[in-house]
C-alpha cells in the first residue's frame, strides 16, 4: 500500500510516474461518498493499484445528517472512516486531499493537502463521484446566515444555533429579540427541510419541554418556505398533501409559492414580507462540486456531468462519472440524486472497468432501479412511493428506520443508532445536544 502511494511523485517539481509505464493499471477514484465507495469495492479483486482520494477522512451516511442537526445522534454515529476500507481491500490506498484540478491530455490529476503539498498523480481510469454542495442560486451571500447542511460540521453549526437560539431567547429581557430566536425559517421544503422541520418540532414540544425556567420552547415558531406549489415536489401530490397535514399538526407553519428574497442578519424576506428570525436553515438547492466542469464536457444547469448511457465522459476513454454529479436520462426522466442511484451506478462502473481490464466488452448500459422513495415526518410518520405503491404511516415509519439501520455503513454505526433511536423513542430526550462553542451575539447589529 505504501509502496502504492510512495511511486506518485512528492509534488509537483517531482516527475508524474506514467501510469501507463506501470505494471498494473491505476485508477483514481475521486469522492468516498456512496458513489466512489461502491465503485471501489466492485473493484476489489480486480490487478489494479485503486486510489480513492477524498478531502475528509469520512464517509457520511446523509440521509441522518438531519438527525445529527437535530441532536439525536452524534456525528461519529453516521458517519465512518474512509480509511479502514484499506484492512479490507488489498489493492486500496486511501489518501486524504482536495483534488484541485483535473487534466486529460495528461491524464492527471492535481491534489493537495497539507502533509502533502501538491501532487500530480497519473491515472489510466478515472472516476469521479464528488456528489453535490449547497446551492443558493446566485446569492451566495446568504450563506452566511443560512447554512446548508451537507457535511458533519454543518449539522453541527445547526445544532448549535439551534440550542443556542433558546439559551438566547431566555437570558434576554428584550420581547422582540425572544421571539427573534424563537422563530426557526428552513427555506426549502424538499425532504431535507421537511425532516428538519418535523424532528425541530418534537424537539421544541418533547425534549426540551421543561429545561427552560422563563420561556415555553413549544411555543417557537417553525416555518417551512418553498417557492414551488408543494412541499416534497418529487413525490406524488397525495402524499404531499399529508406531508403538509403533519408537519401543520405537528405545529410547523408550511408557506409555499412563496420566494425568498434576501436572508440577512435580521432574518427573511419573503415574497416582499419580512421575518424577524435568528435561525434560518438552507434546504433549497445543489449544485455539483467544480470537478466535473474540469472534464471539458457539457454540464447541465447544476453543473453535473452528462455522461453517456455507460457513465463515460464523452471523447476521454477511461474517465466516468458517478452518483449525485453525473447527470444521466433514463427513459427520457434524469435518474434522481439519491444514495440507491449513487450506490447502484458507482457499482455499475466499477464491474465495467474490471471487465474491461479483463478483455470483456461491456455492451449493457447503465440501468437505475428504483427502490422507492422515502421522507419521514417526526416520530411514528413516514411516506413511500414506490411505483405505483403510495403508503404513509406508522407501518411506513417502521419500514423506514429498517432500512435506514441496515444501510448504515458499519455494525458499529447499525448498533449505536439502534439504541439512541430506543432511548430517544421511550423518553423523548436526545442525547448530543452540545453547543460546542458558546453562542455569538446574533442581535442586529452585532458582530457576527
Ligand atoms: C441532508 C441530506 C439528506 C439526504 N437524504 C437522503 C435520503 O433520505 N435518501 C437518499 O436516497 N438520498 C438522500 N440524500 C442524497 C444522497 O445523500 C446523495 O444522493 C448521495 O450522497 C450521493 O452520493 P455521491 O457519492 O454521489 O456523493 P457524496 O455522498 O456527496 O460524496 C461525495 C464525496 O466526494 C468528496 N469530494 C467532493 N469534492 C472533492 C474534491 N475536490 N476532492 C476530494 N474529495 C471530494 C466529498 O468529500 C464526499 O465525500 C441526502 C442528501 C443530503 C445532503
Amino acid at each position: 500500500m505504501t509502496a502504492m502511494l510512495a511511486d506518485i511523485g512528492p509534488d509537483n517539481a517531482a516527475p508524474v510516474v506514467e501510469a501507463s509505464h506501470r505494471e498494473r493499471k491505476r485508477i483514481i477514484i475521486i469522492g468516498g461518498g456512496f458513489a466512489g465507495i461502491a465503485a471501489a469495492r466492485a473493484l476489489r479483486r480486480a490487478d489494479v493499484d485503486l486510489i480513492l482520494i477524498d478531502r475528509r477522512n469520512h464517509h457520511i451516511f446523509q440521509p441522518l445528517l438531519y438527525q445529527v442537526a437535530t441532536a439525536v445522534l452524534s456525528p461519529a454515529e453516521i458517519a465512518a472512516p474512509i480509511r479502514q476500507l484499506e484492512v479490507k481491500q488489498q489493492n486500496l490506498s486511501v489518501l486524504l486531499a482536495e483534488v484541485t484540478g483535473v487534466d486529460l491530455a495528461s491524464r492527471t490529476i492535481e491534489a493537495s493537502s497539507p502533509g502533502l503539498g501538491v501532487r500530480k498523480i497519473a491515472f489510466d481510469y478515472l472516476v469521479v463521484a464528488t456528489g453535490m454542495r449547497p446551492s443558493y442560486f446566485g446569492h451566495d451571500e446568504f450563506a452566511r446566515y443560512a447554512p446548508g447542511l451537507k457535511s458533519l460540521s454543518d449539522a453541527e453549526t445547526i445544532r448549535a444555533k439551534i440550542l443556542g437560539a433558546f439559551e438566547v431567547a431566555a437570558a434576554t429581557e428584550d420581547e422582540s429579540e425572544r421571539s427573534r430566536q424563537m422563530t426557526f425559517v428552513l427555506v426549502g421544503a424538499g425532504p431535507t427541510g421537511v425532516e428538519l422541520a418535523a424532528s425541530l418540532a418534537q424537539m421544541v414540544k418533547v425534549t426540551l419541554r421543561g429545561n427552560f425556567r422563563h420561556i415555553d420552547p413549544a411555543r417557537a415558531s417553525i416555518i417551512l418556505l418553498d417557492a414551488g406549489k408543494r412541499v416534497l415536489p418529487t413525490f406524488a401530490e397525495s402524499l404531499s398533501q399529508r406531508v403538509t397535514r403533519r408537519l401543520t399538526k405537528l405545529g410547523v407553519k408550511v408557506l409555499t409559492d412563496l420566494k425568498v428574497e434576501t436572508v440577512d442578519v435580521e432574518g427573511v424576506i419573503a415574497g416582499g414580507n419580512r421575518i424577524l428570525s435568528a435561525t434560518v436553515l438552507w434546504t433549497a438547492g445543489v449544485a455539483a462540486s467544480p470537478i466535473p466542469k474540469m472534464l471539458g464536457t457539457k454540464i447541465d444547469r447544476a453543473g453535473r456531468a452528462l455522461v453517456d448511457p455507460f457513465l463515460r465522459v464523452v471523447d476521454a476513454p477511461g474517465v466516468f462519472v458517478v452518483g449525485d454529479a453525473a447527470s444521466v436520462m433514463q427513459d427520457e426522466h434524469p435518474v434522481p440524486g439519491v444514495a440507491q442511484a449513487a450506490i447502484q451506478q458507482g457499482r455499475y462502473v466499477g464491474r465495467l472497468i474490471a471487465k474491461e481490464l479483463k478483455g470483456r466488452n461491456v455492451k449493457r448500459s447503465f440501468r437505475y432501479f428504483d427502490k422507492g422513495n422515502m421522507a419521514v415526518v417526526g416520530k411514528n410518520y413516514a411516506v413511500l412511493e414506490r411505483g405505483w405503491l403510495r403508503t404513509s404511516g406508522t407501518l411506513t415509519w417502521l419500514v423506514w428506520a429498517f432500512i435506514h439501520i441496515l444501510a448504515l455503513p458499519q455494525l458499529q454505526n447499525r448498533l449505536r443508532v439502534q439504541r439512541q433511536w430506543l432511548w430517544s423513542y421511550f423518553t423523548g430526550q436526545r442525547s448530543s445536544r452540545l453547543i460546542a462553542e458558546p453562542p455569538r451575539d446574533t442581535a442586529p447589529g452585532s458582530d457576527r
